[in-house]
């Protein structure tokens, strides 16, 4: 064993506490009631309808949010429907283009404000929503807006025409993000939207539709309506409506793919994931037990993509476990404004009771868990980074997405046995390789049943790669060109 390899023993001491760096709230304006953004307007639901997003950090109320039914939604689609036919669709490409880079620029202005509205109403630790979400919601606008003008030379051959009013559906675990996904690439290429936004998390889209009105966009391209699953499935069963864009959860996937068998309507899935990290005993160790707790920890574990099947090879398993243990126990868990906060809040009771009833399970199974003792603030919902080992194939803590901070540690002998490992799984969405051969990341990556691979890193993210799953984690593909193309009609 050489020398970077040799046992770890714990080095430090862990009792030392930070001092608190809390990001302000004194510059951002969260409204005590919102309404529906229809036809460039905030106007409240038809039947007065309105629920509380709370912040979970604190079980407090941030605002009220309008809960629509199926007559809110066919205004929506209706003002979408006008939008497209009488200017979006027949607007020169580089003048949506410049409306797009304006929407990008503002949301760079207001970035600490979106960040800062973020974590309160989804939980995430302000590093994330500061470092990540944002800017990458941006970068999102800037990417499709410099694709406006230059579709019609993108794919050779073939003429691209806009499909007409993209019905989209996102979740709670990256709301700005998942909104600049599906918003920037459906306005490049020519659509209007009605978007709904989860109802955890509603508060940055509806401050998105803000950005919208002051990017001036013509009144109905993209409209915003908040509710709750009804309130998805009547986009869903919209008559009117050409395409549905959904990030969410398989379950729901499959409800929706069933709906729209038989119609007209395109759509993408973009659903769940139990990936695979994979890390082989020639890998630089302390980089990849960085790299786990980024695959896993990152957002509480509400990720997609996120790798919550760690595979080490049995030769350096002990002491990446022990390593990862100690690493662990350096994470801080708490309040999501604080800078020095590495976990925060669980993003409503009932998921935190859902990873809850997995974290009963895996010990139910046999499974050995691990869970650090991190001291967690009394009200609000949290969950402390924890490790399932003595895990086999079959239990359900290996198979089963839980969208937690919580990982299942896996051993293997030979790359054979860790791709067979891998790809034992229902989904499809993402994987990540730890070795220092360029050759065994290339035999992995091509032998892996998912749509992102990463190698020696994990959840990188950049608006030109294509994102999207293999088997059960869905259907077609955001991001890049690949993601331009579902948003278009190629004759
Ligand atoms: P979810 O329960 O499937 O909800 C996703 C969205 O669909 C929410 O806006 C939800 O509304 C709405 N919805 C619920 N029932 C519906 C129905 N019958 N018809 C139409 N819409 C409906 O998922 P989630 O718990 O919010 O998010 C976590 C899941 O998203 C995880 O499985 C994760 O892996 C997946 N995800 C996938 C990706 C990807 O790119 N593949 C990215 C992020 C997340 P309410 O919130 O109001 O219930
Ligand atoms: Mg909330």
């Amino acid at each position: 064993m050489d020398k970077a390899n040799a046992p770890h023993k714990l080095n430090f001491d862990t009792s030392w506490e930070y001092a608190e760096a809390p990001e302000s709230t004194d510059h951002i304006e969260i409204k005590k009631q919102y309404g529906l953004f229809i036809a460039g307007e905030f106007v409240p639901p038809k039947k007065g309808k309105y629920f509380d997003t709370i912040n979970p950090a604190t079980e407090k109320v941030l605002a009220k949010v309008a809960q629509s039914d199926a007559s809110d939604i066919d205004r929506a689609v209706k003002a979408a429907r006008h939008a497209y036919d009488t200017h979006w669709s027949k607007m020169k490409a580089a003048e949506r283009g410049k409306y797009i880079y304006r929407i990008a620029r503002i949301i760079q202005e207001r970035a600490r404000e979106f960040a800062v509205i973020e974590s309160l109403d989804g939980g995430k630790p302000i590093r994330e929503s500061r470092d990540v979400d944002i800017p990458l919601a941006a970068a999102h606008f800037f990417y499709s807006a410099g694709w406006a003008d230059k579709i019609d030379y993108a794919f050779p051959c073939r003429t691209p025409a806009p499909l007409g009013v993209a019905g989209q559906i996102i979740p709670w675990n990256f709301p700005l993000l998942m909104a600049a996904w599906k918003i920037a690439p459906a306005l490049a290429c020519g659509n209007t939207v009605v978007l709904k936004p989860a109802e955890t998390t509603p508060l940055t889209a509806l401050k998105l539709a803000e950005v919208i009105q002051d990017a001036g966009l013509p009144p109905g391209v993209v409209n915003i309506v908040t509710g709750d699953g009804a309130t998805g499935a009547a986009i869903v069963d919209h008559g009117d409506i050409d395409k549905i864009a959904f990030t969410g959860s398989t379950d729901v996937g499959r409800v929706i793919q069933k709906a729209l068998a038989g119609t007209e309507k395109k759509y993408t899935l973009e659903l769940g994931g139990k990936a695979a990290n994979i890390i082989f005993a020639d890998a630089a160790i302390d980089q990849a037990v960085e790299g786990i707790v980024n695959a896993i920890f990152f957002n509480q574990g509400h990720v997609c993509c996120a790798g919550s099947r760690l595979l080490v090879q049995e030769s350096v398993a002990e002491e990446v476990i022990a390593k990862l243990k100690d690493r662990m126990q350096t994470l801080i868990v708490g309040d999501p404004l604080d800078k020095n906060t590495d976990i925060g809040a669980i993003n409503s009771a009932a998921q935190l009771e859902r990873i809850n009833a997995y974290l009963d399970l895996g010990k139910k199974e046999g499974a050995a868990m691990y869970q650090t003792n991190s001291k967690t603030p009394d009200k609000g919902y949290w969950c402390r980074p924890t490790l399932f080992t003595d895990v086999a194939q079959s239990h359900r803590v290996v198979r089963e997405e839980i969208f937690g901070p919580v990982l299942a540690i896996q051993t293997f002998r030979t790359l054979d046995e860790a791709v067979t490992k891998a790809n034992n799984t229902q989904y499809g969405l993402s994987g990540g390789v730890w070795t220092d051969k360029g050759a065994k990341i290339f035999k992995v990556g091509s032998k892996i049943r998912a749509g992102v691979i990463w190698a020696n890193t994990f959840n990188k993210f950049d608006p030109t790669s294509p994102f999207g799953g293999y088997k059960e984690s869905g259907v077609g593909r955001e991001g890049g060109m690949h993601g331009l193309s579902a948003y278009l009609k190629l004759q």
